[in-house]
């Protein structure tokens, strides 16, 4: 690797996003470090560059459509586009047994359809490279289709969203916006919905998807053009989100998001990730 290699990573200020950074950099890429905030990313950044490392702060917040722009012309005017793109910035309202989706509308506005708004603008800029580019998305195994407590009720619902040949944007939208409306009219406690974290759960589960629905949708690129999209839960990681909680350090969460965009025989793509092992949706 060498700085020639663009990687972004959204949320990076602090956590398991400051950690894939670090990692990244470390591997002497040319690290994008971005955050919503700019006080606190600014500091991050030079936490890493006084360390030697190649790494360039920029704002992004992944739910403000004209922060996605102005860094898209950004990336676009200073590097003529990206490598790897991480998909870390998210949030979880609840901590430890909470399951208040109070607010259900702030988490998947910033865990689904944000991340989505990232893959969108930056899947045009990924650059050709013989090992593929790469998105990986921060995801989480309470998000999958058939956990054993935590998954959706409606078995139609969730045989849709498990073909990958019948998934498409709709079908994911509208899963989180039916959900987003029986929540309104307080009706969603019948709707079948995972029993835990409701809200974050359901982000999850449709970044999942819609990583399946990408994969299915950029297979077809030629030799060269690849792009190679995938998500992988950190674990339980002693962050801000967890309250400090976890079992591992963000080092340890870090570290499959990094094999993921460094492994130079990737060729899997649509896939879930632990560990560095696949893991089922
Ligand atoms: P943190 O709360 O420490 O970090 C979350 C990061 O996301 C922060 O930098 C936060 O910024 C940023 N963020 C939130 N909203 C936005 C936005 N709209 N635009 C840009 N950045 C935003 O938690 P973690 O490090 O634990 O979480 C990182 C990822 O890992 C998340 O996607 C989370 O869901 C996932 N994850 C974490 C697990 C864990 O055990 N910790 C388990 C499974 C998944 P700010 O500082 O401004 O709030």
């Amino acid at each position: 690797w060498s700085s020639d290699t663009v990687a972004v990573v959204t949320g990076a200020n602090r956590g398991i996003g400051f950690e894939i950074a670090h990692q990244l950099a470390m591997h002497g890429l040319t690290v994008i470090l971005t955050s919503r905030e700019t006080g606190v990313g600014e500091e991050a950044a030079k936490v890493l560059q006084e360390g030697g490392l190649n790494v360039v702060f920029h704002q992004l917040d992944i739910v403000n459509p004209s922060s996605i722009e102005t860094f898209t012309e950004w990336i676009q005017q200073n590097y003529g586009g990206l490598d790897i793109l991480v998909n870390n910035a998210g949030i979880n309202i609840n901590i430890g047994s909470e399951n208040s989706v109070e607010h259900a509308e702030k988490v998947i506005e910033t865990n689904y359809f944000g991340t989505k708004s990232m893959i969108k603008a930056m899947i045009p800029l990924l650059r050709p490279s013989a090992s593929g580019a790469r998105i990986v998305s921060v995801t989480s195994r309470l998000g999958r289709l058939n956990g054993r407590r935590n998954r959706i009720g409606n078995l139609t619902l969730r045989a849709q969203l498990e073909d990958v040949g019948s998934l498409s944007e709709e079908l994911i939208d509208g899963t989180m916006n039916k959900f987003l409306e029986q929540v309104k009219d307080g009706t969603w406690e019948s709707g079948g919905w995972p029993q835990v974290y409701t809200d974050y759960s359901l982000s999850k589960l449709a970044v999942n998807a819609y990583t399946r629905l990408m994969a299915r949708i950029l297979s077809d690129r030629p030799e060269g053009h690849k792009i190679y999209i995938n998500c992988y839960c950190p674990g339980w990681v002693k962050t801000a989100m967890t309250g400090w909680a976890g079992h591992i350090p963000p080092e340890d969460g870090a570290d499959t998001a990094v094999w993921l965009a460094l492994l130079p025989e990737l060729s899997v793509s649509g896939k879930f990730f632990a560990e560095r092992r696949e893991i089922n949706f």
